[in-house]
């Protein structure tokens, strides 16, 4: 998470944006000063210094052309703020001399385009904090009251724009600076309190987004804890009740047996809702970068889950197939790697009906493995497909199937394919079984960026 920048910081990428922004102007005005010339010139017939004109927006032209080939070849390059920082001060600068110039060889004060000053100001008080920004605009004031004073002392000629004389335009001349230098300061006063209120909410956004971020992992941390807590005693529960069962305490009749055995039941959906809670409570609280990589064999790790699951399986007459590539080996998570798999076996085995049979593949795809695991069980509705990752969620038929779940596993596994850099799709088919097809890549460098995970539902019908 990015730390919240304070308002005096220049921003890179907005000072980047600014620079072309400026460029592209400067483009229009190297064509638009030229034709307003010739308009002027041959059409309007008004009489002006026309070669110091057409000399400064050429020199414009080509200042701007010598821009355009730094910031293309530095772009993305290793140019720092500070480059930017300078180049963009030469290039106000330059430009405050060229409208300067042009106004200056066009009648000055009388010349409209004299408040062409203020969309400098106004792009200037986007970029840099209010005291530089200030320093321009007062710098840009003096400059418009000394180039007034010395045309009116005589110092320098004043070229006319409308044949007035230079006593009527002097006489003009405090009203008319006077607008121009409270246009340029209302609007540098404008513009940087704008800015700076837009930060302050966006700093407050997102001091308040880091504080809900820090109450969620105190809260996934909390459940982490209390359910940690809660699995050693009934995991001690089972224990006992699988002592009593095997005969190991002494003799017990079919009734307390059978009782036991509901009991123990009870006891396992328990436990694996607790693991479910932690896996889920571990995902929420671990940051991706903490995860360590490392080489997993994919056959014996399909073996060893399939393995585990083969209990729960037989005591459904379920039989479960394992069909991996040989030698296939990713760069990964093992955690998330079997947490994904545990979840989507587990899953196979609880939504489908006795004699059928679970496939749980491993294949290379390109840079990826793809990992399936597919059941001949009851499906799901495709309007439920959609939400069967979200948490909590349970279909209808699953609650009436199996009263303990969570709704957890598939939001469990979601995350932890994401994390793994992978993607998940699902299609499923109601009474003909549903397929979970998982691509991961295999090595930490092809790993997708964030944009690029997906989740996609599939429904035959
Ligand atoms: P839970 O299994 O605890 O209900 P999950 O998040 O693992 O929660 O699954 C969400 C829902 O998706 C389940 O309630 C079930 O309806 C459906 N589902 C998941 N896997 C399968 C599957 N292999 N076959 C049919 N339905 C499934």
């Amino acid at each position: 998470m990015a730390t919240p920048q304070p308002a005096q910081r220049v921003d890179l990428r907005d000072l980047y944006r600014v620079i072309r922004w400026f460029i592209s102007i400067r483009w229009v005005a190297t064509i638009g000063v030229p034709l307003t010339l010739v308009t002027a010139q041959f059409i309007l017939k008004i009489e002006l210094a026309y070669p110091a004109l057409y000399g400064t927006a050429g020199f414009l032209g080509m200042i701007n052309l010598v821009y355009s080939l730094l910031h293309w070849r530095n772009a993305d390059r290793h140019w720092t703020v500070n480059h930017y920082t300078a180049l963009f001060h030469v290039q106000i600068l330059v430009d405050y001399l060229v409208l300067l110039l042009l106004v200056y060889f066009s009648g000055f004060l009388e010349n409209p385009f004299i408040y062409f000053f203020v969309f400098h100001v106004l792009l200037t008080s986007f970029i840099f904090p209010p005291a530089i920004m200030w320093m321009y605009v007062v710098g840009l004031m003096m400059l418009i009251a000394a180039v007034t004073s010395a045309e009116c002392l005589g110092w320098v000629p004043h070229f006319t724009l409308s044949d007035v004389s230079l006593v009527s335009y002097c006489s003009n001349a405090l009203p008319r600076s006077a607008g121009l230098c409270a246009t340029l300061a209302i609007s540098a006063y404008l513009i940087t309190s704008i800015r700076l209120r837009i930060e302050a909410k966006g700093r407050a956004i997102e001091i308040e987004l880091n504080r809900y971020k820090n109450l969620d992992r105190i809260k996934s941390n909390f459940i982490l804890q209390v359910t940690h807590e809660l699995r050693g005693p009934i995991a001690a529960v089972s224990g006992y009740h699988d002592m009593i069962l095997r005969g190991i305490t002494g003799e017990i009749g079919d009734k307390t047996a059978s009782s036991l055995q509901k009991a123990e039941r009870r006891t396992t959906n328990l436990l694996t809702i607790i693991d479910e809670m932690i896996d889920y409570a571990y995902m929420r609280s671990e940051s991706e970068s903490r995860y360590r990589w490392t080489e997993i064999q994919v056959d014996r790790s399909l073996t060893e889950m399939v393995d585990k699951h083969l209990t729960h399986a037989q005591g459904r007459r379920i039989s479960i197939q394992v069909d991996c590539e040989p030698g296939l080996t990713i760069q990964s998570n093992r955690d998330l790697f079997d947490i994904t798999l545990g979840n989507l076996i587990n899953n196979a085995i609880k939504y489908s009906p006795a004699d059928t049979t679970i496939t749980v593949s491993a294949h290379r795809d390109g840079e990826d493995i793809k990992l399936q695991v597919s059941d001949q069980g009851y499906g799901i509705e495709a309007d439920q497909l959609e939400q069967i990752f979200e948490e909590f969620y349970r279909t209808r038929h699953a609650r009436e199937l199996e009263r303990d779940g969570t709704g957890l596993g598939l939001p469990i596994v979601k995350r932890a394919v994401e994390s793994l850099g992978g993607r998940i799709r699902v299609y499923s088919e109601v009474n003909r079984g549903t397929r979970f097809d998982i691509w991961l890549p295999r090595d930490e460098q092809h790993q997708d960026s964030v944009e690029e995970r997906d989740i996609e539902t599939h429904s035959h019908h």
